[in-house]
């Protein structure tokens, strides 16, 4: 029997010309005329179409796509039952909006998702079309379950762009400044960041300060227990670096969160879907959440997001949360397919693909001076650089020659928070692939360091 695998091309990059190509810069100036210029392109590729983990330009030229759409396309460009399922859906039925009336693929992907998401809870779900929306949906129904207005969240997260996702956002000044008060009631505390520990400890004398901070200052002082609704927390830190917190901080949180009757709610939007290596970030740590907000790798690069939650949580009236898109036909038969390709194999080889990648990028802070810390799971991976690793000062602008050297060379690849480079490849990578991409960005750093 074929598997997934073999159908993708296992192409390595080619390019064919000084990028970028003479298309690629016609469109460029289309869209410096037209589009929003809140948008943060860091290099500049127009795409024209991909497969598998490959790209292609409008110029001809194939690239190496270790971006996957923003952690998005999880089975990769255009797999072709991905293709085949949304080309049968869209003749059939695109659009019927599932808040008025019922399709089966609506409830098929609730019943999945119930089936899959983290520990043994029944659950349901409410469909909407992004991350920032799925985050909405979580913060409305931790407020609307318990009755309580606050939310903590962390420093450096980030929700989406959406005034109440945003709210929780503290990622970059950029994304709050002249947008006036976000939503009230949000408190911050500092997220468990073991490379640059915020209360100056060391990994082996962690206290889980992070979560003292909460319990003994948070909750005693600006979110009284009995108004604190729900404490939202990416498990892996995404944009803002890509950070594994330790084990602890979720077995803490979790005593914390159930003493206080606070509910937990898992932004799973950029760690969920397999990405990990495992279907959910929170299974690395054993801890499910009341609530958690899933898009992204979701439906292989459809629009679309999930608010899932507790049945015993999610009972709110007819009319108190709905979306006329979300869970659209189209991108719920997108969906199905793509979580049968994940627990076929995919989730598997983000893990072995991650190993891999591990092994050879790990011991990158001994032999690069610029490289100050390595870390991830699965193929969510980080690579932290500073320019001294004493001091550990952040290297933006290194950052930013690395992500531009390995674009002329073939190899997308996105920063996270202000000096890190993120690794988060389509699943679907192969081992030719991820060797291409260490060695490429290998050299990449030496050069950029030189040029420095
Ligand atoms: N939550 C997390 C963890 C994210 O990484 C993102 C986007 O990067 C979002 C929410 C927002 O998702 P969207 O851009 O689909 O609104």
């Amino acid at each position: 029997m074929a598997t997934t695998l073999e159908h993708v091309r296992q192409d390595l990059p080619h390019l064919i010309g000084p990028l970028p190509g003479p298309r690629a810069q016609a469109v460029i100036e289309r869209d410096s005329a037209h589009v929003s210029p809140s948008y943060t392109r860091c290099y500049p590729l127009v795409v024209d179409s991909g497969q598998g983990a490959m790209v292609e330009d409008v110029d001809g030229n194939r690239f190496l796509d270790f971006s996957a759409g923003i952690a998005t396309v999880s089975t990769g460009h255009c797999h072709p039952r991905v293709v085949e399922a949304i080309q049968q859906q869209a003749a059939r039925l695109i659009h019927m909006s599932g808040t008025d009336f019922y399709y089966e693929g609506m409830v098929g992907l609730a019943e999945k998702l119930s089936e899959i998401a983290p520990g043994d809870a029944e659950r349901r779900v409410s469909f909407g079309n992004s991350g920032a929306e799925a985050m909405e949906g979580a913060i409305k129904l931790a407020r609307w379950a318990t009755g309580r207005p606050i939310i903590i969240a962390f420093l450096g997260s980030f929700h989406g762009r959406t005034m109440g996702a945003l709210s929780l956002t503290a990622s970059k000044a950029t994304q709050r400044a002249g947008f006036g008060a976000p939503t009230p009631g949000v408190v911050h505390a500092p997220y468990p960041n073991c490379y640059r520990c915020p209360f100056g400890q060391k990994p082996e004398n962690c206290g889980v300060e992070c979560v003292k901070f909460i319990e003994n200052t948070l909750l005693k002082t600006i979110a009284p227990a009995s108004d604190t609704a729900a404490i939202a927390v990416e498990p892996v830190q995404g944009e803002g670096g890509y950070i594994v917190p330790p084990p602890k901080f979720f077995e803490e949180l979790e005593r914390v969160a159930k003493q206080n009757d606070i509910l937990l709610i898992f932004d799973e939007v950029q760690s969920g879907m397999g990405r990990t290596g495992k279907m959910w970030a929170a299974e690395h740590f054993g801890v499910p959440p009341d609530i958690f907000a899933v898009a992204k790798g979701i439906a292989s690069g459809m629009p679309l997001g999930a608010t899932v939650a507790r049945a015993d949580l999610m009972t709110w009236p007819p009319g108190a949360h709905a979306s006329t898109f979300g869970g659209n036909p189209v991108a719920c038969a997108a969906a199905l397919v793509t979580i049968a390709l994940l627990q076929e194999e995919l989730v598997d080889n983000a893990a072995r693909m991650g190993r891999r990648i591990m092994e050879r990028i790990q011991d990158w802070p001994s032999r690069f001076g610029n490289v100050g810390d390595v870390r991830g799971l699965g193929l969510m991976i980080g690579i932290e650089l500073v320019k001294d690793q004493r001091t550990k000062e952040k290297a933006h602008d290194l950052r930013e020659r690395v992500l531009d050297l390995a674009f002329r060379r073939g190899l997308l690849l996105l920063g996270a928070g202000d000096n890190t480079l993120r690794m988060c490849p389509p699943l679907v990578v192969s081992r030719d692939q991820c060797d291409f991409a260490v060695e490429t960005l290998e050299e990449c750093i030496t050069a950029a360091a030189k040029q420095g």
